[in-house]
């Protein structure tokens, strides 16, 4: 070894959140090694670790190191805001494997073992999900909620699927805001007002862009999509189940758009409550942001109206940590979004909070898949579906009173369990996202065999249940 080898750490070259649209590509940048079997998160690739320092894009050692790289940092983003003892649910076993090219497609999933991702050529550009690392943190994210809140996974429930997206979301702006370079872009580029569109509001510019070539409708103009938005609450149950990136529908990644808005409202807004405006005030933001959301999904209960659940318990998380002093940043965000109506906001004071927060003190992370949840059943043959079929309906009690806004004014009535469950079945069966094996569907059956849509459900047997239920498979 020579002596400047020996003087040098190893590094490998990375994009740090998106390979960017064509002819807006971002310029990698050298991080050091990462290391992924860290806790409490460690993660492994499946395929063979190339040589350090050995390649460029466009090569398969590049596309490892980059989401080496990417899983290495969002791990490192969410393990110190996690309670201690929090580790994956316990079908993925010790490690999280990740897959880095499992075929053709412009999607990427996680299913309870690991994370798969994909790649497909589109007018003559190879997009490899795995090659942008907000797109791996996304697919981390719903690994780390389900490892806080697994009763989500069969929950049939809009608002929890779609809070499964915004985590996902979150998870890329989060580690996006843990680096330091662009940490200084992201300042530079909105002039200190982190709420406007930027590189990290920005999710998968490249992927974006593939799809939209795809299907024109498929993606917002400049990316998958922004968190810079306005999208405002509706109940989903009166949401339709599809539509165009620029409108809001009950599809959990349009959905998730409206909580992940206020969340990049409420980075902004605590970012200008520190004492300075610099890049070390921004990372601060973004931490503290983070564990008042961590603090809410371990402790919010699995309702209809979970949104402002969520936020309810942001808002008492702060009291507790720091007094109640990003509340008006926290009420602000909601009410602006409808995920909190005005009353809601303003019925959260710090007696009532206090008076409540025993419990919230109290949650652990972890529990059984069905804990809390209660079962509905509905008949399956308006569905196509031979015998009863059993859902995993949103069952706990509130603990705070609140709900989002109605726009005529007002707090929504959030929907009853039943029709919860029963509203986000159908429009899974209308979106095509369910697998239904064929002995288990009647002659007259909607089948949905088109071979590129990801199944995330599946109608399958359950030994706990009678007859048939619906379970998930996948988020992605
Ligand atoms: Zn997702």
């Amino acid at each position: 070894m020579t002596v400047q080898q020996h003087a040098t750490t190893p590094t490998v070259l990375v994009y740090e959140d998106d390979p960017g649209a064509p002819l807006q590509e971002n310029v990698p940048v050298r991080h050091p090694v990462p290391q992924l079997d860290t806790q409490p998160f460690p993660t492994a690739i499946a395929e063979a670790a190339p040589q350090p320092d050995s390649a460029g894009p466009g090569t398969p050692a590049f596309r490892y190191w980059v989401a080496a790289d990417a899983l290495s940092t969002g791990c490192q983003t969410w393990g110190p805001l996690v309670p201690t003892g929090t580790q994956w649910v316990p079908s993925v076993g010790r490690v999280l494997t990740v897959h880095l090219d499992e075929g053709v497609d412009l999607n990427a999933f996680y299913d309870r073992r690991g994370l798969k991702f994909f790649h497909q050529r589109v007018e003559g550009v190879d997009v490899f999900s795995g090659q942008s690392p907000e797109i791996v943190r996304h697919e981390l994210g719903h690994a780390v909620l389900d490892a806080l809140r697994p009763q989500l996974f069969n929950a049939a429930m809009h608002e929890s699927d779609a809070l499964h997206e915004a985590f996902g979301d979150i998870s890329a702006l989060l580690t996006a805001l843990q680096l330091e370079s662009l940490r200084i872009t992201v300042l530079t580029q909105t002039q200190g007002r982190l709420e406007q569109s930027s590189r990290v509001s920005r999710l998968a510019e490249q992927l974006g862009w593939a799809l939209r070539k795809v299907v024109p409708d498929a993606a917002e103009p400049d990316c998958l999509r922004n968190m810079s938005n306005h999208f405002f609450y509706r109940d989903p149950v009166q949401l339709p189940p599809l539509g165009p990136a620029n409108m809001l529908t009950s599809e959990p990644h349009s959905f998730s758009r409206v909580f992940s808005g206020a969340f990049l409202k409420i980075v902004a807004g605590i970012f200008r409550q520190q004492d300075s405006q610099d890049q070390t005030a921004l990372a601060e933001a973004a931490r503290i942001a983070g564990q008042l959301l961590v603090d809410a999904v371990v402790a919010a209960p699995v309702v209809s109206g979970y949104y402002a659940q969520v936020a309810g318990h942001m808002i008492a998380a702060d009291q507790r940590r720091n007094g109640g002093k990003y509340g008006p940043s926290l009420r602000s965000a909601f009410t602006r979004h409808g995920i909190l109506s005005l009353g809601a906001a303003t019925s959260l004071t710090a007696t009532e909070v206090t008076r409540r927060g025993a419990a919230v003190a109290e949650a652990t992370p972890g529990g059984s898949d069905e804990e809390g949840l209660t079962t509905v059943t509905v008949p399956g043959m308006a569905y196509g579906i031979k015998g009863p079929l059993t859902l995993y309906a949103p069952g706990e009690a509130r603990r705070f009173g609140i709900a989002g806004s109605d726009p005529a004014g007002g707090s929504v009535r959030p929907a009853d369990p039943e029709q919860v469950a029963t509203s986000y079945l159908e429009d899974l069966l209308r979106r095509g996202r369910v697998e239904i094996p064929a002995e288990h569907r009647t002659d007259v059956a909607v089948v949905d065999d088109s071979p590129t849509r990801l199944k995330t459900h599946e109608i399958a047997r359950r030994e706990t249940t009678e007859g048939l239920a619906l379970v998930r498979r996948c988020f992605d």
